[in-house]
C-alpha cells in the first residue's frame, strides 16, 4: 500500500514536471501570452489526457514564483520570462504583439503608496505600456 502511494506520488511529480515543461514550450512556440484555459486545452491536446484547471493554475503559480512566467494583464494571459532579465514594466506592441519587459526608471512602489494613501488594500501593480515597436514603425513608414 505504502509503495503504491509512493509510486502514485512519484508519477504525479513526473507528470507535473512534464506539464511544466510543456507549458513553457507551448508559450515559447506561440510567442504570445496564453490564458489558463487556452493553456489547458493545449496541454490536453499534447498529453492526450484530461488536465484539471486546478493543475494548470498550480503550474502557472509555480512557474511565476520561479520568475519563468509572467502575467500580461492586458492580454489576460501569461508569457515566458527570463528570471535574469525580468523588468517591472512591459512594453506591448499593438502592431505585432511583441512584448518587451524593461525596468522602469521610477520607483514603482511609490504608486502603491499612492493607493494606500487613498485607502486601497490588497493592491496589485500592473505596469504595461502599449504602442508601436521600432520594427512596426519602420514597416509602416516604408508602406509595408
Ligand atoms: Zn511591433
Amino acid at each position: 500500500m505504502m509503495q503504491r502511494d509512493q509510486g502514485r506520488a512519484a508519477a504525479r511529480v513526473r507528470s507535473e514536471r512534464l506539464s511544466r515543461t510543456l507549458v513553457l514550450d507551448l508559450l515559447a512556440e506561440r510567442q504570445a501570452p496564453m490564458g489558463a484555459y487556452a493553456l489547458r486545452d493545449a496541454l490536453i491536446a499534447r498529453l492526450g489526457r484530461s488536465v484539471s484547471p486546478y493543475s494548470v493554475y498550480r503550474i502557472i503559480r509555480a512557474l511565476e514564483g520561479e520568475g519563468r512566467l509572467r502575467r500580461v494583464e492586458s492580454s489576460r494571459g501569461w508569457m515566458c520570462a527570463d528570471p535574469a532579465t525580468a523588468g517591472d514594466l512591459m512594453l506591448l506592441c499593438t502592431g505585432c504583439r511583441a512584448i518587451q519587459p524593461v525596468s522602469s526608471p521610477f520607483e514603482a512602489g511609490r504608486l502603491l503608496d499612492l493607493g494606500r494613501a487613498h485607502g486601497f488594500a490588497r493592491m496589485r501593480l500592473v505596469l504595461e505600456v502599449m504602442g508601436l515597436c521600432v520594427t512596426c514603425q519602420a514597416a509602416r513608414a516604408s508602406g509595408r
